[in-house]
């Protein structure tokens, strides 16, 4: 991507073909797959979208052209992914969940697990080749995903993993996982999972990845979460007694937390634009409809100042997103995940922030008619929208405190940005604000002073 945002000609025949999928293949299915009551038949029915979209090179553009990939950048990637997205995000999600997925293995594989693992995802002759990424874990006491990396073994990741007899047998429970449960709710043909597989460890130490093919006794799949948004994706319950995988399986020992950290560089970019184009999905819907429509005045409502204004300001956010997301793919495309943790995290925080305000703007602008939810699309947009904060790694238990933990490192350098410099995120850099400190605590400390 060069400096002045000029697309290739190449840049313009992928934004080409990935906008003709999205109209001509995806469009058709997304509303009656929205409404559909049971979830698991919604993500069912984008299955005829998502073999096309395998065919097409699109759920493997991203993969290194030595294992049968398309070997695209981020940059490259983005372009295609925000024209899907402004169609709809969800079978963006299922497509792109392959690279989340196989992220570990890319990142942290040895040379074997690439052509093994990568091999698979590439060449796949029916073109319905799944891979899950299973780190979040249920609500409870312990409980949830936030504090994955807190310093003690008995907080953050509780699915285990021992290695007994040259196998890995893991017991626990994985909750949200995108396209995990498979087609068939028998399992994605892989699936990548965050386990603790020493259990005397924190989470800085204690984890790694393993790698759980379809098919692994002692995995079962429960029903499809019901999601208020993001409906087409299917989000499920995975649980594990006693599964066996073989040990050639582990990736990045000791390392899960970073795998983990450094998945969400990979994918802050990514979640971005696809922010970016919902908002924009809304923002195009809502100027048309400015332009057409009188609210019972002589004129159309966009020559009502306050429409205007607001259009201007929901567009200035549109495209400063836009830019965001290229700067941090292009950061990506430069330094790979280890240099590029700040900017995508600000990326991940700004854009699905600012793109939440972007479609409520949208819905004050139409005005009632946006509530509408059987004439207009704004309530499938803004239910989609309202998962981008949330999801990816929470804005608050995740995104921010990766940003955190750089900024209060003393090497931290401001202006690095600006000037387009690495910046290095290591293991120094994580499990801030995973202890926290109770009143009670405060107060023992203060009266044990007196
Ligand atoms: C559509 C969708 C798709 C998803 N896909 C996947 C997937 O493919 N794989 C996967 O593993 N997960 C997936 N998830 C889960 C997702 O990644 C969540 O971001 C992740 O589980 C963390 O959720 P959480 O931030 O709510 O964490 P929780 O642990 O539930 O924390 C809840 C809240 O507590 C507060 N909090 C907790 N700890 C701290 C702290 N240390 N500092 C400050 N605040 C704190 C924050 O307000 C935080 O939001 C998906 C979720 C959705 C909705």
């Amino acid at each position: 991507m060069p400096i002045d945002f000029t697309l290739t000609p190449e840049q313009k025949a992928l934004q080409k073909l990935a906008r003709e999928f999205a109209q001509d293949i995806v469009q058709p299915l997304v509303r009656a797959a929205d409404a559909e009551p049971d979830p698991q038949k919604g993500f069912q029915m984008m299955k005829p979208a998502y073999e096309q979209a395998y065919e097409l090179g699109l759920v493997t553009a991203g993969f290194p052209r030595e294992f049968g990939g398309g070997g695209l950048g981020m940059t490259d990637l983005l372009i295609a992914h925000e024209e899907i997205c402004a169609v709809d995000c969800g079978i963006a999600f299922i497509i792109g969940v392959q690279g989340l997925g196989l992220f570990p293995v890319m990142a942290y594989g040895t040379a074997e697990q690439k052509k093994r693992f990568l091999g698979e995802a590439c060449n796949d002759p029916t073109h319905t080749y799944q891979c899950g990424y299973a780190i979040s874990e249920p609500a409870g006491m312990p409980g949830g995903t936030a504090n994955f990396d807190h310093p003690s073994p008995q907080a953050g990741i509780q699915t285990t993993a021992d290695l007994v007899n040259g196998e890995y047998v893991i017991n626990g429970r994985k909750f949200w996982p995108t396209s995990s449960a498979g087609w068939d709710m028998k399992g994605a043909t892989m699936n990548s999972v965050v386990v603790r597989t020493d259990r005397t460890k924190g989470g800085l130490e204690g984890l790694s990845v393993l790698m759980v093919p379809r098919g692994t006794p002692g995995v079962r799949y429960e029903p499809n979460i019901d999601k208020m948004g993001m409906r087409i994706n299917q989000n499920c319950d995975i649980v594990y007694e006693n599964a066996r995988v073989p040990a050639e399986n582990l990736v990045g020992p000791g390392n899960g937390e970073l795998v983990v950290n450094n998945g969400f560089t990979f994918t802050g970019p990514w979640i971005g634009i696809a922010a970016t184009a919902v908002a924009r999905a809304a923002y195009e819907y809502v100027l048309k409809w400015s332009k057409t429509y009188t609210a019972g005045g002589t004129d159309p409502i966009i020559y009502h100042q306050n429409v205007g204004y607001m259009l201007g300001d929901i567009a200035m956010r549109v495209e400063a997103c836009r830019y965001l997301s290229w700067k941090a793919a292009h950061y990506l495309d430069t330094y790979g995940f280890d240099g590029a943790q700040g900017l995508s995290a600000m990326t991940k925080v700004f854009t699905s922030e600012t793109c939440v305000q972007v479609v409520y703007d949208c819905m004050r602008v139409m005005g009632c008619n946006a509530y509408d939810r059987a004439a207009h699309p704004l309530d499938k947009l803004m239910r989609d929208m309202l998962g981008f904060p949330i999801f990816d790694g929470g804005n608050m238990g995740m995104q921010r405190r990766r940003l955190w933990g750089l900024m209060a490192d003393e090497r931290f350098d401001p202006r690095a940005y600006a000037n387009c410099d690495r910046v290095h995120f290591g293991k120094e850099n994580e499990g801030i604000g995973t202890v926290t400190t109770r009143p009670e605590a405060v107060r023992e400390l203060a009266t044990a002073g007196r």
